[in-house]
């Protein structure tokens, strides 16, 4: 995700989509999510009004964010025609009713991680979608903007015919560089090092070089943060499970927006294991907490004790 900023008080982690249009052999996600259920409106009404505070919705993991609903359900509008703003995950094959956002609404959106999974789009013939919605986010699209493609070891031989097509198209169109991000489960042989290091350099015009994070990194040599996860942070998935955070037990039902619960903690949690992507992404957005400092948002005396 791009570098994250945001005004609000909340901050959601938001896998909405139960679908994805695409079949990439390096998805994160085993195997990709095809026709689960995803979040309508109505569900994230519900948690708006239950926090009742402006709210930052991070939309990324399982699915692609436009594939996850019909144009017709106006999610993005209608969701942004509360205090939120909102960061976007996609995979750029569908925009639904992005071109169309008022002004005031597209400001609110405050980052876009737009990825080119060249074979895909190449096998499913939509190169023409993806060029167009990739030159439409690039006119409309105000704050922070990732555009990367992925350099797999398990497609290499199409890495070349890849950035060619990207040069070609959206680069000649609008000369905007592309990340070279690689698959960060599997590493690459001598062989692909030296394909990647020489793709570089001949397509240094095209091409801006990764940049890695070390997730644990902000939080080396202390002990413990104070973790706003469950109180001011969130992770919601697409069937409606709300999380305060993955990794801690204690911290992982606290309801379900399909059934309308929410269970809201009203202190920080006292987290002697910061060393993951959420973790960082707090840390990032100035809301972490620690024990030798004031922290970073004061104790809220709102919401359903925990
Ligand atoms: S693992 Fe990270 S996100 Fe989870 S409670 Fe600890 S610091 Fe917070």
């Amino acid at each position: 995700m791009a570098d994250l900023k945001t005004t609000c008080e909340t901050v959601v982690f938001c896998s909405s989509a139960g679908h994805c249009q695409l079949d990439c052999d390096y998805c994160i996600i085993h195997p990709v999510v095809k026709r689960e259920p995803s979040l309508v409106y109505e569900d994230v009404r519900f948690f708006l009004d239950e926090v009742g505070t402006r709210t930052f919705f991070i939309f990324s993991g399982k699915g692609d964010f436009f594939a996850g609903y019909p144009k017709r359900e106006r999610f993005l509008d209608r969701l942004l025609d509360h205090d939120v703003e909102v960061a976007l995950d996609v995979n750029g094959v569908l925009l639904n009713e992005y071109p169309e956002l008022a002004e005031e609404k597209l400001a609110k959106v405050r980052a876009v991680n737009l990825t080119l999974h060249y074979k895909q789009v190449r096998d499913k013939r939509v190169e023409k979608a993806w060029e167009t919605n990739a030159r439409t986010i690039l006119e409309k699209h105000r704050g922070e903007l990732i555009l990367g493609t992925i350099f797999s070891p398990l497609l290499s031989d199409l890495w070349e015919e890849g950035l060619a097509y990207y040069r070609d198209t959206v680069f000649a169109a609008t000369g905007r560089k592309v990340w070279a991000i690689r698959d960060c489960d599997r590493p690459f042989d001598a062989a692909q090092e030296e394909l990647f290091e020489s793709l570089l350099e001949r397509y240094a015009a095209v091409v801006e070089k990764e940049h890695k994070d070390d997730f644990s990194a902000p939080f080396a040599g202390r002990e413990a943060v104070l973790c706003p996860a469950g109180r001011d942070y969130f992770r919601i998935w697409n069937d409606g499970r709300v999380q305060g955070c993955p990794w801690i037990p204690g911290l992982a039902d606290l309801g379900n927006l399909k059934e309308r619960r929410l269970e809201r903690r009203n202190a920080p949690f006292r987290c002697t294991t910061p060393r993951f992507c959420d973790c960082y992404d707090i840390h990032q957005l100035g809301k972490m907490g620690y024990e030798d400092a004031t922290p970073a948002l004061p104790v809220l005396s709102s919401g359903a004790a925990r």
